[in-house]
């Protein structure tokens, strides 16, 4: 056999990757992988400390998961859902549901907030936000007579790479060149509150941890915008599009508490409609579980539903691409007609609901109501906080952000201005390549390491992660002054 090492040299173009880079190194083929360890060509293991890119839940290899594909293997792989339903994909639409609605199960979401009533399946994150964001382009001209619907979301946010997605994208890195292509949106201030323009304080050491009591002017911030549109209602907004409790790619940027439910109220008072975008946060990421809650999705913390929820993702606990978009019974209704009225919503992938996809998906959700797995999510949450403790130790470290089981640390030049470094310096990647060397897999946005092992992390594995990070900190910057 051909060393697939140097077949992917030759052949293989890889995503967000500087091939020139890729090139000087021999990659890391993965061959194998069992709970949190991931094992090369060469035998090395590694721990995956980013759940192969926020994807993984359970582990690799889950017992439950594989039997769950075995078993539909045997029956049928694919078959169209374009004129055509299947079992597994109508059972998953019925437990999604069922899982995004807690309002019918532990009354913990107002009666007040929107139900969501239909899935519409599709194959990652960004397909998934492209028919949120046509659905309630759609919904909003049709129903509520809006000529031009306008989006809007948060300065740095990412939802996806397909053009719609990237359009309403706000990371000049990514989506600058792309301009020509794109539709335009309006960015409003996110709640960043390391970099606060209207937070003055002069940052002490133990600041940092601590978010300053604020007047909230990022969220007047979005009042603003909103009032703004009044006046030209012919480009009034759809909706406002948000991450809730924490930016991913953004930079793992947290909201304070209070936020997401501050700003659902003006989105809700301006008629707007509210697109949560939960590819990252969804299936228990950034939540842990409470006495009477499972806490699954990121938006129901603050009690709020949104109108349109977007799943990719941990959908199929990390194994498979699938996606979902959740709506309500109103925006289904805008797409319902006589046939020659044409309302139909004429949006679909060939992969759409696929049987494999499927049986994976309704596995995880089954491992996520699991006692065992909902204390593991408990404990994985606890040893991280602790073990971050000891990167507060080292200069470099500005910020730490925790949310459920994300973590992000940001690295700066100098934690007392919190001079940034710049990006050509490459402090992130300089730090995941030793990382990488020392067995523990992740990668950094710029100058924050994302840290988002899969629930199986043990203690012992999560020691590892942040031993593994000091050291190589230390390495990368030399030892503190
Ligand atoms: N939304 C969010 C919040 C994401 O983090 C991502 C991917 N990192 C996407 C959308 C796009 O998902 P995908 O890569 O599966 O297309």
């Amino acid at each position: 056999m051909q060393d697939p090492a140097e077949l992917d040299q030759q052949f293989v173009w890889h995503p967000f990757t500087q091939m020139s880079d890729w090139m000087q190194r021999e990659p890391i083929v993965i061959t194998r992988g069992e709970g949190a360890v991931l094992q090369d060509s060469r035998g090395r293991e590694y721990l995956d400390a980013n759940s192969s890119i926020w994807t993984n839940l359970h582990g690799h290899n889950n017992p439950a998961i594989n039997t769950a594909i075995t078993k539909q293997l045997g029956q049928i792989s694919h078959s169209s859902a374009l004129g055509l339903a299947n079992e597994p994909a109508s059972l998953l639409a019925a437990e999604l549901l069922q899982a995004a609605n807690p309002v019918h199960s532990k009354d913990s979401i107002a009666a007040t907030q929107p139900a969501l009533t239909k899935v519409f399946y599709s194959d990652d994150g960004s397909t998934a936000m492209e028919v949120a964001l046509k659905l309630g382009y759609e919904f909003s001209r049709r129903v509520k007579g809006i000529e031009q619907p306008r989006f809007l979301s948060l300065d740095g946010a990412y939802h996806g790479d397909t053009v719609g997605a990237v359009s309403l994208g706000h990371i000049d890195l990514f989506h600058k060149s792309y301009a020509g292509l794109l539709f335009e949106t309006d960015k409003v201030m996110a709640p960043y509150c390391y970099r606060c323009p209207f937070n003055r304080a002069k940052p002490e050491r133990a600041d940092a941890r601590l978010y300053r009591k604020c007047n909230w002017e990022c969220v007047g911030q979005v009042e603003q915008k909103f009032e703004n549109r009044k006046q030209t209602d012919k480009e009034s907004y759809a909706a406002m599009v948000v991450e809730p409790l924490m930016q991913g790619a953004a930079g793992m940027i947290p909201q304070p508490t209070g936020w997401l439910n501050r700003v659902e109220r003006i989105v809700r008072s301006h008629n707007a409609l509210l697109i949560a975008d939960e590819v990252m946060t969804g299936f228990g990421r950034a939540r842990v579980p409470s006495e009477d809650d499972i806490a699954l999705f990121a938006c129901h913390e603050e009690g709020v539903q949104p109108d349109i929820m977007a799943l990719a993702k941990g959908l199929t606990g990390g194994y498979l691409p699938m996606a979902a978009t959740l709506t309500t019974q109103p925006i289904f209704d805008a797409f319902l007609g006589r046939y020659e009225e044409f309302r139909t919503f004429f949006h679909g992938h060939s992969y759409t609901g696929n049987q494999l996809g499927s049986a994976a998906a309704r596995a995880n959700l089954e491992l996520l109501r699991n006692d065992a797995s909902i204390q593991q999510r408990k404990a994985l949450a606890e040893e991280m906080k602790r073990q971050t403790e000891r990167l507060w130790r080292i200069p470099q470290v500005g910020d730490i952000r925790q949310v459920g089981n994300v973590i992000g640390v940001e690295l700066v030049r100098n934690w007392q201005t919190r001079e940034a470094f710049p990006l050509s310096e490459r402090a992130g990647i300089r730090v995941c390549e030793r990382m990488a060397e020392a067995g523990v897999l992740t990668r950094p946005i710029g100058n924050v390491i994302v840290v988002m092992p899969p629930y199986c992390t043990t203690g012992e594995q999560v020691e590892k992660i942040f031993a593994v990070f000091e050291s190589s900190l230390r390495e990368v910057f030399g030892p503190a002054l």
